[in-house]
């Protein structure tokens, strides 16, 4: 007990030291963002969690502006917002206004793909992250396709293979190539798989694919590809899973940073 009397004289030497903060700490609070912005953001959550569903007319201006407490003008600003993002599009004309946007798979692949070259390279995402998550996506969908395939994807995978073994030139070649794993991806009739996948193969396509591809590298993708359709037209899950990993893992070396 006898030692109390030292901390006591240490804090006082400590506030002594430290002089008070001149500003004080400011408040933990959200700074306000512009209405048009809330507007927009609103608008895009109602739009997203599907309570404003594609295609529908959203009401005149003026009453939105009503619902919200803002001007027209307010609105005006956050549908412009919203129409840079392609969420909404307005048509002029006594039976326009201003519709939820309808997007085609297209579009999202082509946006995907924007996207995923533009990050691609850098340290975000490089060559190696995008051959493995290919793989990761491929290999499934190779066995699920052997489970799902209807006869019309097992014949477009052996046409396709013809017109592969026939074609001549780099981009014509690899345009085949590129079909035929599509086709795969197709037969496992999983939509969202083929807005995935189809960006990645373009961006590999057009960026890191090789200059130079030995013939040779062809004569084995050919053989690769007729085991992955024996397997699906098998209806052989597993196998065709593997043959599929057998077949990425080669090419692997067709692609350069
Ligand atoms: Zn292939």
């Amino acid at each position: 007990m006898g030692q109390g009397s030292t901390p006591s004289t240490a804090g006082q030497n400590d506030a002594t030291r430290t002089a008070p903060p001149a500003v004080p700490p400011p408040l933990p609070v959200s700074r306000l963002r512009p209405a048009y912005q809330q507007v927009a953001d609103q608008l895009r959550e109602l739009i997203l969690n599907g309570s404003l569903v594609s295609g529908h007319r959203l009401p005149p201006e003026a009453d939105l502006g009503g619902n919200f407490g803002v001007s027209r003008s307010t609105v005006r600003e956050a549908l412009r917002v919203l129409a840079s993002q392609g969420l909404v599009r307005t048509v002029r004309g006594t039976t326009g206004g201003t519709f939820i946007a309808h997007v085609e798979p297209d579009q999202v692949s082509d946006y995907l793909e924007t996207s995923i070259g533009l990050m691609s390279g850098s340290d975000t995402l490089t060559l190696a992250d995008i051959l493995e998550a290919r793989e990761m996506l491929e290999v499934r969908a190779a066995g699920l396709a052997a489970r799902r395939r209807e006869p019309r994807h097992v014949d477009a995978l052996r046409a396709a293979m013809e017109r592969e073994k026939h074609s001549r030139g780099r981009s014509v070649r690899f345009n085949e190539h590129r079909h035929f794993h599509g086709i795969i991806i197709e037969a496992t009739g999983n939509g969202l798989l083929t807005v995935m996948t189809e960006p990645v193969f373009r961006v590999l396509q057009s960026r890191f694919l090789s200059p130079d591809v030995p013939r040779e590298f062809w004569a084995q993708v050919d053989r690769e590809h007729e085991t992955i359709v024996d397997r699906i037209d098998a209806g052989d899950a597993e196998g065709a899973g593997e043959a599929m990993q057998v077949h990425l893992s080669r090419i692997r070396d067709a692609y350069h940073d």
